[in-house]
């Protein structure tokens, strides 16, 4: 697959580095005509967290009171999707600004940093940028004055982290705390004239779901009523559902369930027995021993997944506690913008699902909270529909800076002020292609309005069409059922103009895509 390359054959990237040498100039002006100053901006990403596990949006499985506070103090939205719901293609798509066939990044393949970014743009525009914590891109991060992150998808427990000159492993450190500390340490250092940009992109909640001993017994005496849809059987639904392995019933390894291994069982042993599905469990409660099969394994492993997943969370919102108690504490609160956010949602046993990669709700719902007391009125709920297509051009019209024109999406910031446009779109293209992959998920594109849910998994030539209105939790295909065929007409139609819209084609859609390019940064590929 042939990957952009600045200032080359495609029209998009001339305008981007045009873009790139005029935002000084936009900035400049801006601050002769004394206008007011310009926020500084703090992105915070997790790595797989679910809306439905924050009690801001109503979570019936935890309590997040410092993301919760963002929401109170600023703005929630409440209809934000991933383009291509999988953790190195959204982030791909967060910094371009572009859907994943423009920017090369569909799947686990290296990311070109060349290319036009918003860190670029926000540094030409005068900003001091930094990014700290998972990056997952394959290459070295560009348009960052300091960046520090993990190799690949960096680990819970003693991890390591790069610079551009050094590598420091935290040894007995959690990974969730150490990128706050470092976050916190930018902060610490930054130039104090120029306004900042900073990235904190935290490996929570990510599978393996380790928490640290703080939050590790949180949830052990809970028990977590199963989603409606936990015992799902796919009826109606297209083969894609039944040949994906992102089961909790079937797996779901004894690493993830955190099941003790056999005394004595080390190396490649070892590694392949933690791999493996288990297919009971040895469960003591109150005294009493029992071993667990068939549909009582599987509601356990539920739980054991869920005690995990939410622990890590619960570290999440310490630290971000930590950070808005900085803020609060130098008097930068005011006038800073905090977004919270995740690369894309995720299954909670929704669907009897763990993951994410489908277009279904849970997976492409992105929490969204934005706090920035000096523009955002407390308590702002909205519902129109963002993408992660919209936040590098949200970013830029915080900062001040004319989005580059190639930029697909759109600023949020109106959204956020309570304000949606006349024109906001009420339709959102989707694509995925990471087939054949780590979990067998069919590659599809889709559509979704308002209304309705259109989804083609090409490949099959296999469609579903749901109702979100009255069947919010998509378990009814409708597609070729009596009285369909007018709605299903329109959603083709809107399916073909959207992606005419982005520009893309099949050219990718069919390719064979690697899978698994981890290198991330230039010092890791000497080795
Ligand atoms: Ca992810």
């Amino acid at each position: 697959m042939a990957l952009l390359s600045p200032c080359t054959r495609r029209h998009v990237l001339r305008a981007a580095c045009a873009a790139i040498a005029v935002a000084p100039i936009t900035a400049v002006s801006a601050q002769r005509a004394g206008t007011p100053a310009r926020p500084n901006i703090i992105y915070i990403m997790t790595d797989d967290h679910a809306a439905h596990a924050i009690s801001a949006y109503g979570s019936k499985v935890n309590r997040t009171p410092h993301l919760d506070r963002l929401a109170r103090e600023g703005a929630r939205l409440d209809a934000v999707f991933a383009t291509n719901s999988i953790c190195t293609p959204s982030r791909a798509v967060i910094l371009t600004g572009k859907y994943s066939h423009l920017n090369g990044v569909t799947v686990f393949n290296r990311f070109n940093g060349d290319q036009q970014t918003v860190p670029k743009l926000l540094q030409a525009g005068g900003y001091y940028t930094a990014i700290v914590g998972k990056w997952h891109l394959g290459s070295d991060p560009q348009g960052f004055d300091h960046w520090e992150i993990f190799p690949g998808q960096g680990a819970y427990f003693n991890p390591i982290m790069y610079t551009a000159a050094a590598e420091t492993t935290y040894t007995g450190r959690y990974a969730t705390d150490v990128i706050t500390d470092r976050a916190l340490d930018v902060l610490r250092a930054r130039p104090r004239g120029k306004p900042f940009f900073l990235m904190v992109h935290h490996k929570a909640p990510h599978r393996p779901w380790e928490p640290d001993s703080a939050h590790a017994h949180d949830f052990a005496g809970m028990r977590f009523a199963e989603p409606v849809t936990f015992w799902d059987r796919y009826d109606t639904r297209t083969d894609a559902l039944r040949e994906n392995r992102q089961r909790v019933a079937t797996d779901l390894t004894n690493r993830d369930l955190k099941i003790v291994p056999p005394v004595g069982l080390t190396g490649t042993a070892l590694t392949q027995w933690r791999a493996q599905v288990p297919d009971s469990a040895v469960v003591t409660t109150d005294g009493r021993t029992e071993v667990l099969r068939g549909e009582a394994l599987v509601r356990w492993k539920y739980q054991r997944y869920m005690q995990d997943y939410l622990a890590t969370v619960q570290s999440v919102d310490d630290n971000v506690g930590r950070l808005l108690a900085y803020l609060d504490s130098t008097g930068l609160a005011r006038n800073t913008l905090v977004i919270y956010s995740s690369d894309q949602g995720f299954f909670l046993g929704d669907h009897g699902l763990f993951d994410k990669r489908f277009m279904y709700e849970e997976s492409i719902r992105m929490p969204f909270l934005a706090r920035w007391p000096a523009q955002i009125k407390p308590g702002t709920v909205n519902g129109a529909m963002g993408l992660n297509l919209d936040f590098a051009e949200t970013f830029l019209d915080a900062a001040g800076l004319r989005a580059p024109n190639d930029m697909q999406g759109r600023s949020l910031l109106p959204l956020l002020r309570g304000r949606t446009p006349a024109d906001w779109r009420t339709s959102m293209y989707y694509r995925y292609y990471h087939d054949p992959g780590d979990h067998d998920t069919r590659r599809h594109l889709g559509v979704r309005t308002t209304t309705h849910k259109l989804i083609h998994f090409w490949q099959k030539d296999q469609w579903e069409l749901f109702d979100l209105v009255h069947d919010p939790q998509e378990l009814h295909n409708l597609y070729g059922q009596p009285g369909m065929a007018r709605i299903t007409a329109e959603l083709k139609a809107e399916l073909a103009r959207l992606k005419a819209y982005y520009g893309d084609t099949d050219q990718l859609a069919n390719d064979a895509l690697p899978n698994g390019v981890d290198g991330t940064v230039a010092r890791l590929r000497g080795k």
